[in-house]
């Protein structure tokens, strides 16, 4: 790349954009716009940087689709404009909205960073800045004049992972993030490793398409030993029921009590997509392994293989929402769409 990259930075909230009030110590969202009086460091990169905040910055647990379609608009907007997109989201739900993104990003062939922190960007000990900094690094990598990385990555204490594999895993420590079932894209040490090849080829002939129709008349129930008939037999009679993911034992493995499988056949019958994924963070969902599976590999189960329930419940969202039909619905979901499954 001759000049400098562009790099648009999407403010949507969390704590990386506050500071304590210095009366009260409460946190508060700060001028996003003040953001170099915070990182006079950002003005040493080699990139161009503007940024968009959300007119109300809000705190991730209030994320929702329409803010998905927000961010997905901004980034269709501005596509042209910017080599690289970094987005600033609060932790909490920073997967399911990274996820949300890779499937509605078709064709991507530019770098879209989220990264976030856990602690503010005026405190002393913050880990914003380093997290920020470097997500700026990766959206302007370039090799032989074309951005690195091509795919909606999540940017976090020294890892780039690919962000539909990612889980918050930790509310105290610094390294919040994991990735069990698909290794860092970059680590970032005296250098940044790009592990080559494990990143996202993109087709650099096509156009981006962004899809914007999330269905959200959708259930996630995680399985316990000593779940209630009554209570399931309620949550699935909800009449406006069009997907169920279901956060099942070990491999896959469901109990094979004859009311569950009742409940579960009721849903199915109706064409409802119900997708299986593993309770577990590392490791993939196989139906085939315990006998006590036996009856449910012949309803129609899909599998989530190794999925995590963020990237299950953002894909279930958005193909649910693309009209996909019942007959295609099973094949499409076990098939890796931005490689967030094997
Ligand atoms: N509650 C905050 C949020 O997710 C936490 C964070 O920013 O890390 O918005």
């Amino acid at each position: 790349m001759n000049t400098k990259p562009n790099i648009l930075l999407i403010y949507t909230g969390g704590t990386i954009g506050m500071i304590k009030d210095s009366e009260t110590g409460a946190l508060q969202n700060f001028n996003f716009d003040e953001l170099l009086k915070f990182i006079p460091e950002l003005n040493l990169l080699e990139c161009n940087i503007a940024s968009h905040s959300f007119l109300k910055p809000i705190d991730s647990s209030n994320m929702n689709p329409t803010f998905w379609v927000e961010i997905g608009t901004i980034i269709e907007d501005n596509y042209n404009i910017y080599d690289g997109f970094v987005v600033l989201h609060g932790s909490d739900t920073m997967s399911y909205t990274a996820s949300a993104l890779s499937f509605m990003l078709e064709n991507l062939t530019k770098p879209v960073i989220f990264t976030g922190s856990q602690l503010p960007i005026g405190d002393l000990r913050t880990d914003a800045k380093e997290n920020l900094i470097t997500s700026i690094q990766i959206a302007s990598l370039h090799k032989d004049n074309k951005p690195v990385i091509t795919e909606v990555g999540l940017y976090f204490e020294y890892k780039l992972y690919r962000a539909n594999r990612t889980t918050k895993v930790n509310a105290e420590h610094f390294e919040a993030f994991d990735s069990l079932n698909y290794p860092p894209l970059i680590i970032s040490g005296v250098n940044l490793s790009v592990h080559f090849p494990v990143l996202l080829k993109p087709n650099w002939n096509k156009k981006l398409v962004v899809h914007k129709n999330f269905e959200s008349n959708i259930l996630l129930v995680k399985m316990f030993p000593g779940i209630n008939e009554e209570a399931i037999n309620y949550l699935f009679s909800y009449p406006n029921l069009k997907g169920l993911v279901l956060e099942t034992y070990g491999s896959g493995n469901l109990t094979n009590k004859t009311w569950f499988l009742k409940a579960i056949k009721k849903i199915t019958n109706k064409n409802i997509p119900v997708i299986n994924v593993t309770q577990c963070f590392g490791g993939s969902v196989d139906m085939s392994i315990y006998n006590t599976n036996k009856e449910y590999r012949t309803i129609g189960i899909i599998s989530g293989k190794d999925i995590t329930t963020e990237a299950a419940i953002t894909k279930l969202m958005l193909m649910l929402g693309q009209n996909v039909s019942a007959k295609d619905f099973k094949i499409k979901f076990e098939t890796s769409l931005r490689g967030e499954m094997k």
